[in-house]
């Protein structure tokens, strides 16, 4: 038999995502593992992407994305971080925040190029970046505080250090950037060509009345980052795969080079309504109060129990320690709770590139009442 050769990506699995999803399907396990509201979105949304359907907007939008929705994401990120965008220059809409991070890489990571992220990373950074022949270093974050060191990141920038990704609101930490953390990102990229990817798509979920610092606020970060956003995160639609990349100029020419080849454009009534839809501000002004209500009463619910909570401060996603439970791997630990308790998780092993294991889990809170409910009180018989 002729031996055909194997994928760019053949050392890599199915996405842990996935894995886990199918597990809590297969065991009829309450699903807090992949990220994923379980209820419905906002009526009025879904009317609109019905309007313009029948409306007969059913052809190519432009590669950039339709003007209107543009103008509202420029509007949205002027409103919230003072921070200006040209509509049809700077903005494009992208097939979720994972089309907009496998571009923005795809456009400028070459072979040999070097990509710092910070673990526990968002599974998708890592395989993009060698798939284009890059070269990932890692900060590992540790529990329980998932800080970044600065002075140790700075020993894992060269001379070929062509990207830096971020992800604030952190998945799967939880953790949010602080006003000093972009200081010395500041001073670590001033006088150097280097890019920063800066994943935001939780950024209106944040809680206890903490700010939201988005590279965009920054001058000297904006000029050379490519912010990306998700609307599944802001409406509640994780489904339609829908978001954009925010860039100046220079960098978004190059970035429609690529995401023209990639997916030519985004669905054309979705992005009619989202426009439609987010001109008024109310529909994502209450998000964080709406999920930090969530994030209480799962807190509250497992505070009595042997589980530990670390911080939450964004994101829908809360992490547990089991240390009082369990001395197994975290991947055992999450199968187990999926096949015998009924709730599925997220190892944070899967996080990082060396399965470091903290004996922590993460769990999405962004779940009806009474499935967190449920979850609840099936975690509390541990
Ligand atoms: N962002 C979602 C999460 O962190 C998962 C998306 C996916 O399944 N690829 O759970």
């Amino acid at each position: 038999m002729i031996q055909l050769p194997l994928s760019k990506l053949s050392n890599v699995g199915t996405t842990i995502f996935s894995q886990m999803t199918q597990l809590a399907n297969e065991y009829e396990a309450i699903n807090l593992s992949q990220g994923f509201p379980d209820f419905l979105p906002d009526t009025e949304l879904l009317d609109h992407v019905n309007h313009f359907i029948q409306k007969g907007f059913n052809q190519y939008a432009p590669l950039g994305g339709m003007m209107p929705l543009k103008e509202e994401i420029a509007r949205k990120i002027e409103n919230s971080h003072k921070a200006v965008y040209h509509p049809d220059s700077e903005i494009t809409v992208t097939a979720g925040g994972t089309q907009a991070i496998f571009t923005a890489i795809a456009t400028f990571v070459k072979k040999e190029d070097e990509v710092i992220i910070f673990e526990p990373a968002y599974d998708c950074y890592e395989p993009t970046v060698e798939l284009f022949g890059g070269i990932v270093k890692r900060f590992e974050m540790k529990a329980p505080d998932y800080e970044i060191d600065w002075a140790t990141v700075k020993d894992l920038v060269s001379e070929k250090t062509k990207m830096i990704i971020l992800n604030n609101p952190n998945n799967p930490s939880g953790k949010i950037l602080k006003e000093n953390d972009l200081q010395e990102l500041i001073k670590l990229v001033k006088d150097t060509s280097i890019l920063i990817l800066s994943d935001e798509v939780y950024e209106n979920i944040v809680f206890d009345g903490k700010q939201h610092l988005s590279i965009c606020q920054y001058p000297e970060l904006k000029e050379r980052s490519l912010l990306v956003a998700s609307f599944g995160k802001l409406f509640h639609v994780t489904g339609w795969k829908i978001g954009y990349c925010a860039a100046p100029k220079n960098l978004t020419d190059e970035f429609r080079k690529v995401h023209q080849f990639n997916v030519f454009c985004v669905n054309t009534p979705i992005q009619l309504a989202l426009a439609e839809y987010m001109k008024n501000d109310e529909h994502y002004l209450h998000l964080n109060t709406f999920f930090q209500e969530k994030r209480n009463f799962l807190r509250k619910g497992l505070a009595g129990t042997s589980f530990g909570l670390l911080d939450c401060e964004g994101t829908y996603f809360q992490a547990l320690t089991y240390d009082k439970i369990s001395d197994k791997s975290d991947f055992d630990f999450a199968s187990e709770l999926t096949i015998n308790h009924k709730v599925a998780s997220v190892p944070f092993s899967s996080f990082y590139k060396n399965k470091r294991n903290d004996h922590v889990i993460r769990l999405c809170f962004a779940k009806k009442q009474e499935t967190l409910e449920r979850a609840i009180e099936n975690l509390s018989r541990l």
